[in-house]
């Protein structure tokens, strides 16, 4: 990012600036640099709107900084985060709060298990979609109709890929101004060329506490030292997330692989199953990840399992 002041949205775009926020660190990093060009004058640089999509099962360090970060937009440009989510009253449709809800009932894991993105897309991409430009079932007005901008109009929505991430090719296509039907998309880290820790040391100039990596908590992207902080820290949730494997393994449809991470790793043996990797991995303590995450929470996994589906556990021994 240049230290010299340059409009960051010359007038060439009509429609209203919309900052797709994760309530992770790219994303905190995108609106801490146009932060930056805003107090430095340039008035291009406020965003309209700041979206952030709830799948209700995010860690609860993650809600923090959203929280967080709402008082701070709000003190910085004069808006808050807008939290947008998945209705679940659609009529002849099956409502869920969270994603995590809609595996446990349909015994199933996330769809990102399957190789397939789909999750992603129904409960994250289509609810600020539908909160942008509205809906039909149930007919609601989006917020580009309610605050008068005229039909058609394309909002320009910035994604927070940082500069690292990206593979070449995609980084290059990513440093323009992508287009669809009804969105423009610009990738501002990647102009300018914030990596991942460029991105986390603006945020803690700019003040603002450590940032951790959002996701839900049984996203099977989830890496094992991301596990081992979730059985320590969230140990309720940890035990959830291994629920949702072991309800899917049993469940009527089971399952053609191993578990959320689905196929055991070549390189170093590592389970496709979390419920396999932490009853195996021992810690310093002489005691599983799976039996310290039963200690901090407070009961068993088998407990947890016959509470949320009796049908297919039986009452554990005590
Ligand atoms: S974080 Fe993971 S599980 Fe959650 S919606 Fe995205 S891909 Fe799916």
């Amino acid at each position: 990012m240049s230290d010299t002041l340059s409009m960051f949205n010359p007038a060439c775009l009509d429609g209203p600036m919309v900052v797709n926020f994760g309530g992770g660190v790219d994303s905190t990093a995108i609106l801490v640099g146009l932060a930056r060009l805003y107090r430095m004058g340039d008035d291009t640089a406020k965003p309209d709107l700041i979206l952030f999509a709830d799948t209700g099962d995010e860690l609860p360090e993650t809600y923090e900084n959203v929280r967080r970060v709402s008082e701070w937009c709000e003190a910085t440009f004069g808006i808050p985060v807008t939290i947008a989510s998945r209705p679940n009253n659609i009529p002849g449709r099956v409502g869920y709060k969270s994603l995590s809800e809609n595996c446990i009932t349909n015994e199933t894991l996330p769809s990102e298990a399957f190789g397939r993105g789909a999750c992603s897309l129904k409960w994250k991409h289509e609810p600020m979609d539908a909160f942008l430009h509205g809906r039909k079932r149930p007919l609601r007005e989006g917020w580009l109709q309610a605050q008068g901008y005229e039909p058609g109009i394309k909002p320009l929505r910035l994604i927070g890929y940082d500069a690292t991430e990206t593979q070449k090719g995609k980084r290059k296509k990513n440093s323009e101004i992508g287009e669809d039907s009804t969105n423009f998309y610009r990738y501002p880290l990647v102009e300018w060329g914030w990596s991942r820790e460029e991105c986390e040391r603006a945020i803690a100039v700019e003040g603002l506490p450590k940032v951790i990596k959002s996701a839900c908590f049984m996203c099977p992207n989830q890496t094992e030292g991301e596990l081992l902080t979730m059985a320590n820290d969230n140990p309720k949730l940890f035990l959830r997330a291994l629920a949702i494997e072991e309800i899917a393994k049993s469940g009527k449809h089971g399952l053609r692989f191993e578990g959320l991470w689905r196929r055991t790793r070549k390189s170093d043996g590592r389970p496709g199953s979390w419920f396999a990797w932490a009853s195996q991995t021992v810690l310093d303590s002489g005691i599983s990840v799976l039996a310290t995450a039963e200690l901090l929470a407070g009961y068993r996994l088998d407990e947890l399992l016959h509470i949320l589906k009796p049908e297919l556990f039986a009452a554990p021994t005590k």
